[in-house]
């Protein structure tokens, strides 16, 4: 599994559904995760990397309904493409374009594609040589049907998709009800296909990510969204997202289920974060964040009663876990990433001879690693030391809960790192994997999500 880049998972899931199934584990979620409530994740340009274009599927049929929206929240607005010159847009049944003030531009059918052009802050469809006049700020697509999809860059969504000019290029946005977005969400978050015995799994990651959403929806009214075009991305900065193309049964149906449910802590609703494995144990925010901890994120073990060495998330291919880093691959990944966490002398850090593990987390994860050079020891902390330790390929350490070996040459200089860990992401919150082992035991989602939120209660939205 870990040779898998994480973008082509869903690809993996698609085609190699029954042979890989093991591709399929719940991937590692909003690394750069905040704490609950918190606005302004720090992010890396890893963590917004899209995923490449999932392959062409089966259209959907016709008569199968759009799916139910739930009562209590406005629409979602998802950005697609955050930094494009322009976009083409078409539908896969009949559409239309409309502009900022709702009157109609375009009435197109089904593959037309009409390209959005950018002049200053003002757009137009063209197709063809034909082309709309240009008009100012917004033009948005609307499938006629709420069974069609609307489609942009090869993926089909549900919904309207909006784009927004700006100073610099345009902004894509999906705007859909939460339900219907959470159909994209949720098979990407938990992987899959999960069978019958896991649903109380993929249920919880339902109502996971549904408390997530809200609150990100209630941060634009409260002033402290990151962006006025949009809500969230659809990347692992947020959540991420795939369209209509990555809506799968088992995921559909639990979001079905799970109508409207969100999680609570003393009446409001709570950003519940979660990760893929938590190796053992959970953390507490300050573990792993530069953030206060809350009273329903706190350290959770994860082992199965009765046992003393299995846990409900071993089945994870990520519970434990070895990174080996020759001298050179460490010296550059010093070089490339260090001075981003810690203050580092002009002319770098220069050849690391060796790195230590000064002090460790209640929970056992490392608190602060001391990486010693030949210009100093630099202390990095917590989720930082994952930035740092990247393979060449700039893929970061799997999570905090490990232990260092390090093997010298005859000169003294450092031959290899060898990192030997559990689990995957920061911990914080749910375990997914852990989630999908107690639904195996025969644990409901909200035993699940007891578990892992303590104190909270799961109810509707409003
Ligand atoms: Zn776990």
């Amino acid at each position: 599994m870990s040779v898998v880049p994480r973008g082509w998972r869903a690809v993996l899931c698609w085609f190699f559904v029954s042979a890989v199934a093991v591709a399929c584990a719940p991937k590692r979620v909003r690394e750069n995760d905040g704490p609950p409530g918190m606005i302004s994740f720090p992010r890396t340009a890893a963590d917004s990397a899209k995923a490449p274009p999932q392959p062409d599927v089966p259209p959907m049929p016709r008569e199968e309904p759009p799916p139910p929206r739930a009562e209590g929240a406005r629409d979602v607005r998802v950005a697609l493409a955050t930094a494009a010159q322009g976009a083409v847009l078409s539908g896969t049944g009949a559409f239309r374009i409309f502009d900022a003030k709702n009157a109609v531009l375009v009435r197109a059918r089904g593959p037309d594609a009409w390209t959005v052009e950018r002049r200053g802050r003002q757009l137009r469809a063209t197709r063809q040589g034909t082309s709309t006049s240009w008009s100012d700020g917004v033009l948005t697509l609307r499938s006629d049907r709420e069974d069609e999809f609307g489609v942009f860059a090869a993926q089909r969504y549900r919904g309207a998709i909006r784009v927004v000019a700006s100073d610099t290029g345009v902004v894509v946005v999906n705007v859909l009800p939460v339900e219907w977005y959470l159909r994209g969400v949720v098979p990407l978050e938990i992987g899959g296909p999960r069978a019958g015995n896991e649903e109380a799994a993929v249920e919880a990651q339902a109502i996971a990510a549904r408390s997530y959403t809200v609150v990100r929806l209630a941060a634009i009214e409260g002033g402290t969204s990151r962006n006025a075009n949009y809500d969230m991305l659809s990347s692992v900065a947020d959540q991420v997202y795939g369209g209509a193309d990555a809506e799968r049964p088992f995921s559909n149906q639990a979001v079905a289920r799970t109508i409207g449910l969100v999680l609570r802590y003393n009446g409001r609703v709570v950003s519940a974060p979660y990760h893929s494995t938590c190796g053992g144990e959970t953390a507490e925010p300050d573990e792993v964040w530069r953030s206060a901890n809350e009273p329903f994120l706190q350290r959770v073990s994860d082992r199965i009663p009765g046992t003393s060495d299995r846990f409900y998330c071993d089945i994870s291919p990520r519970f434990s876990w070895t990174r080996s880093l020759t001298g050179d691959e460490l010296d550059a990944a010093v070089r490339a990433y260090l001075a981003s966490y810690t203050t580092v002398p002009a002319g770098g850090a220069g050849h690391v001879r060796g790195a230590t593990v000064e002090s460790r987390t209640p929970s056992g994860r490392v608190a602060r690693l001391i990486i010693a050079a030949e210009r100093g020891n630099f202390s990095l902390r917590g989720n930082d030391i994952r930035y740092v330790l990247r393979t060449p390929g700039g893929e970061i350490l799997n999570s905090t809960y490990f232990s260092v070996q390090t093997e010298s040459r005859r000169d003294g200089s450092l031959a290899r790192l060898v990192v030997k860990g559990n689990g995957y992401g920061h911990g914080i919150g749910m375990c997914q994997w852990g989630a999908i082992g107690r639904a195996r035991a025969g644990q409901s989602a909200r035993a699940i999500l007891a578990t892992y939120y303590p104190g909270t209660t799961v109810g509707l939205m409003n």
